[in-house]
Parts: C-alpha cells; structure tokens; sequence
C-alpha cells in the first residue's frame, strides 16, 4: 500500500498542507523544529489512531485554533482508502473513513499500516521492559485486531484484581478472587501465545536484516522472557492453566504487596548481539540498529500476514548511519513507500534514481523540488 497525499489543517506547526508523495521514496529535509516529525505524526495517527508522543489530543491543534484536520488518501491493492480526522478541544475526536463516520476507535485499524521508526526507539534496547511491551503490543496489535482488545480487557481485569488484593488486605478475609484470576488467565494465556508466536517470527527476520546491516559481523538474537516459566509449545489452554496455578501460588504474597506479580503485564524480551545483552553491554550504535532491525523486521511480518507492504516511516535515521548501512536499509526496501525524514541533504541518487520525490520543510510549509 502506498500514501498518495496529505492533507493538514491546523495539525501542530501547520496551517494549510496538501501534497502529494512518491509510490516509493519520498524525502523531507529541512531544519531542526520546521515540522518534519509533526508530519510523520500525523501518518502515524491515521494508522494507530493516537500519535506517539503527544500526551494530549489537543496538543496536535495548532496554538490559538479550536479544530485541527488530518486527510489521508491511501492506495491498496484492491481497495482505496481516505481516512480522514477531525479533532476539537474538549470534545472527542472523529474520524471517516470513505466519508462514511466510524462509531467505534477500533473500526480505523487495518486501513493503513505504518512500521515507524524514530530516534526514540533507541528505548527499546536500551531502557526498561515496559517500552519492549509497548513494542509487542503495537506491532503484534497490527496483524492481529484482537490482541488489541485482548490487551485492554487485560489491563481492566488486572486493575480489578489489584482492587480486590487491596481490599482483602484492609478487611482481612479472603473474598472470592478465583473469578478475576480465572479471567485474567483466560485472556492473559491468548496475550502470552501471540507473543510467543510474534517473537518466534521476528526473531527469524531480524537476525537475517541485522546481519545484513552489519556485514555479517553480527548475530542478533530475541529471546521471549515471560514473567513465569512456560514451554513455548504449549498450547494456550496448557498456558492458562499454568498461569492459574502461579497466580494461586503467589495469592498470599500477591494480598500482601495488594499487585499482581506474575503476568503478561511483567514480560520482557532479551535482546542479544553476538550472545551479549544488548541492553549491558551494547554500544550506543549497536543498540540503535538492533532496534532499527527489530523494527524493519515487521515491515516483512506486515507483508506476510496482509499480503501488502505496510509504509514505512523513517525519523531521522539516515544520518545516524553510515554510506554502506544507508545503501542497505533503501536497497532493501525498495518495494516499500519510504517516508524519511532528514536534516541534511542526503544524497541518495545512485539507489533511487528517478523514483524519489525530494521536500523541504520550513516553518511548517513544504516544498517539493
Ligand atoms: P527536528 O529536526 O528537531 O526533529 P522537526 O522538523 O522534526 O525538528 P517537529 O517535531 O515536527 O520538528 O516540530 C516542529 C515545530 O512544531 C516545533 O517548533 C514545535 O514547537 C511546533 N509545534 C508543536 N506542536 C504545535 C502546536 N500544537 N501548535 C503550533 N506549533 C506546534
Ligand atoms: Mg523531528
């Protein structure tokens, strides 16, 4: 699938934009703070519905205006796609999709599929397992619409487990918790199958772009850590009742500390580079492209589940590579729409000769040369 055009109103730093990008490569360079992630952000919102970095909807609205408006006309292999967002201050937002109002948030996902890669990434090596969570849960959230939903009845059970672990504690008798761990097993064991299963394929993938990045030097290897041990053959009946047992075992220590110890909500994913933990012994640059593969690896993932490339999304990457690894990540992507983001001029010509669209951003205005 590929992004024909853009439409901002009053999104962030923009007033009016409409343009139209290249099936293939399509580069934007300008300045520090000219609005080249806000337009990253906005695709990113018309394929996840909520932007990455923005801890409030209303901080997409420009300064001193009420409505912003994004418009984005996405081309697939059968079917096209215009998917359309309008935010108000203090009011929720909407969004159409073929002009036709959708009711639920859920309802956007799957038109438009993006793999987004920004400098903040560098967390998921780096930095604590809850961004590896977030990483599973976005991505796997993609090629599968019910682990979303999986994933917000988890949080919800989990939170009412927690409520009851508290009140046990303070009125000091046992209330019926089988039902909350019962649920919470049910949906928890689904949660744990996906990721196995995601892990497993990712894992395969990105070794193979990592050791490509890297000439062969090195060996990338993801590794599913669960919060409890578990066989990763098992079925997903045999996880729940694995699970339940933990939670039953754990229930006095659990009353105790009033949270739930064990679950996917405590998973993690080891992250090796020549058999080292990347997170404790990982330089700076090794950290960043193992992230940059993990995630290149589901732009494949995408492919072979939908059938389509997703577009992919590329913030401020290129000049955090050198010549050999640039060549690398746009030879290999040269089927997918690429939307890269840069502060210098990048030269690019021998691997896109004609099939590149070159833009300029500057004070939220762009321009195509
Ligand atoms: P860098 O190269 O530093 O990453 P950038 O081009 O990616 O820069 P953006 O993150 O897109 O820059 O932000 C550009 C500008 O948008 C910033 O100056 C920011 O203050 C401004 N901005 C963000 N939100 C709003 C808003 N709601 N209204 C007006 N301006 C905004
Ligand atoms: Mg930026």
């Amino acid at each position: 699938m590929h992004i024909e055009s853009i439409k901002l109103i009053n999104y962030r730093n923009y007033d009016k934009l409409d343009i139209k990008l290249n099936k293939k490569l399509n580069i934007f360079i300008g300045d520090n703070a000219q609005g080249k992630t806000n337009l990253l952000e906005s695709i990113y919102i018309c394929a996840f519905s909520k932007s990455y970095r923005a801890a409030k909807e209303k901080e997409l609205i420009k300064i001193d205006k009420d409505k912003a408006y994004i418009g984005i006309n996405v081309k697939r292999d059968f079917t096209d796609k215009f998917i359309e967002i309008k935010f108000e201050k203090n009011k929720t937002k909407r969004v159409r999709i073929n002009r036709v109002e959708i009711d639920k948030i859920s309802d956007l996902f799957g038109h438009l599929n993006v793999v987004l890669f920004s400098p903040e990434d560098l967390k998921l090596v780096k930095e604590g397992p809850s961004n590896r969570r977030i990483f599973l849960d976005t991505e796997i959230s993609q090629i599968r619409p019910k682990y979303r939903y999986n994933i917000n009845r988890y949080s919800k059970i989990l939170k009412q487990r927690n409520n009851l672990l508290k009140s046990i504690q303070r009125n000091n008798k046992l209330k019926t918790i089988e039902v909350w761990d019962m649920q919470l097993a049910e949906v928890g064991s689904e949660i744990i199958k996906n990721r196995i299963e995601f892990i497993d394929r990712i894992s395969e993938i990105s070794k193979n772009i990592h050791y490509n990045i890297t000439e062969g030097i090195e060996e990338l290897e993801l590794e599913y850590m669960p919060s409890f041990n578990i066989d990763c053959e098992l079925s997903k009946n045999e996880i729940k009742d694995i699970f339940i047992e933990v939670l039953n075992r754990n229930l006095a220590k659990d009353i105790e500390k009033g949270t739930t110890e064990f679950g996917p909500h405590r998973d993690d994913i080891k992250i090796n580079i020549n058999g080292l933990d990347a997170k404790i012994f990982g330089s700076q640059g090794q950290q960043r492209t193992a992230a940059l593969s993990m995630k290149l690896a589901e732009v494949e993932l995408v492919k072979s589940e939908i059938g389509e490339y997703p577009v992919l999304l590329l913030d401020d990457v290129l000049s955090e590579l050198d010549i050999k690894r640039r060549k690398f990540l746009l030879s290999t992507f040269k089927d997918v729409q690429t939307i890269i983001t840069s502060t210098e001029d990048i030269d690019v010509l021998d691997i896109h000769k004609k099939d590149k669209k070159v833009f300029y951003v500057s004070k939220g205005n762009i321009v195509n040369i």
